[in-house]
């Protein structure tokens, strides 16, 4: 058994990304939304061990709790201070981040390699923070956009050579990009990007991490103009197959989790 654990935890789509993999595959498992009150992510690590759990998926109260509770982190996990993904090794808790490596996995599948390209992200959450860690790890070129020029020089520390930019500058950072990642939940209440969609062009690639609503205001404007663009469907299906690989040992089925993913948009 696997599961999510966190609070609030009913909304996830977890349980049917990973329900349908492992339907698939015909394995064993079983992946279930666990709510666990903030301040518990250290008892559910233990009941991991206790109960012989594969491992757990972990969102917001506990991705740091948890982090501080695992026996041994991936060096993204330890970067961040942050595990989303909790591997049982017999009894020796692993904890990992999978979610930079996922929208990474997402843009290569997009046909954008990041080594070597000049990737804005906008944020510096969560979210921004797993991005340009891993986003560093494969040789991107990072500049952070954050509305608190404290927040954001804290996340483009995580990344070589990361530079940042306050939101009052942000056009002259979205042309020189190459690829533009929206890590703000702008646009999940239907708001107009941060910047004039008129000034992208079609050789860069816009990915919006938010998938609900999808597309949102700025992937409408930048698909009616022909700009390639992506939502954050992409991301999340590869953050959960880095997690089913480890948990199943088995390559994870990414179309038919795709297509998990998609229902309920
Ligand atoms: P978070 O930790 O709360 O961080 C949100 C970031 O966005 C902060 O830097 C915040 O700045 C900034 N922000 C919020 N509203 C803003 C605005 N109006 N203007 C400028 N900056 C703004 O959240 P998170 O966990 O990083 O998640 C961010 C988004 O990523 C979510 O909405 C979600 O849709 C998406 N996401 C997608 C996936 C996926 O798998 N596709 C995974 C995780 C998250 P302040 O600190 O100044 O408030």
């Amino acid at each position: 058994m696997v599961g999510v654990i966190g609070d609030p935890v009913s909304h996830s789509r977890s349980p049917a990304i990973h329900n349908a993999a492992f339907a698939a595959l015909g394995l064993d498992f079983v992946y279930v939304a666990l709510p666990v009150a903030a301040g518990r992510g250290r008892d559910a690590v233990a009941a991991v061990r206790t109960l012989g759990l594969a491992g757990l998926n972990v969102t917001m109260p506990h991705k740091a709790d948890v982090a501080a509770t695992c026996d041994e982190l991936s060096p993204a996990a330890a970067a961040l201070g942050s595990v989303n993904t909790v591997v049982n090794h017999d009894g020796h808790v692993v904890g990992d981040s999978t979610d930079g490596p996922g929208l990474v996995a997402a843009l290569r599948e997009l046909g954008v390699d990041p080594a070597g390209r000049r990737v804005l992200v906008l944020g510096a959450g969560g979210a921004a923070r797993a991005i340009v860690d891993a986003l560093g790890r494969v040789g991107g070129g990072v500049t952070v956009a954050a509305r608190r020029v404290e927040a954001g020089e804290r996340a483009a520390a995580l990344a070589p050579g990361a530079a940042t930019v306050g939101f009052d500058d942000l056009d002259r950072a979205v042309v020189a990009a190459d690829v533009v990642v929206n890590a703000t939940p702008i646009g999940m209440q239907g708001e107009p990007p941060p910047f004039d969609p008129a000034i992208l062009t079609d050789a860069q690639l816009v990915y919006d991490t938010v998938y609900h609503p999808s597309p949102t205001p700025l992937l409408a404007a930048a698909a009616a103009r022909g700009i390639p663009c992506a939502d954050g469907i992409g991301m999340l299906v590869h953050q959960a197959a880095l997690a089913f690989v480890q948990w199943t040992g088995q390559a994870a089925p990414i179309e038919v989790m795709a297509a998990a993913a998609r229902e309920g948009t």
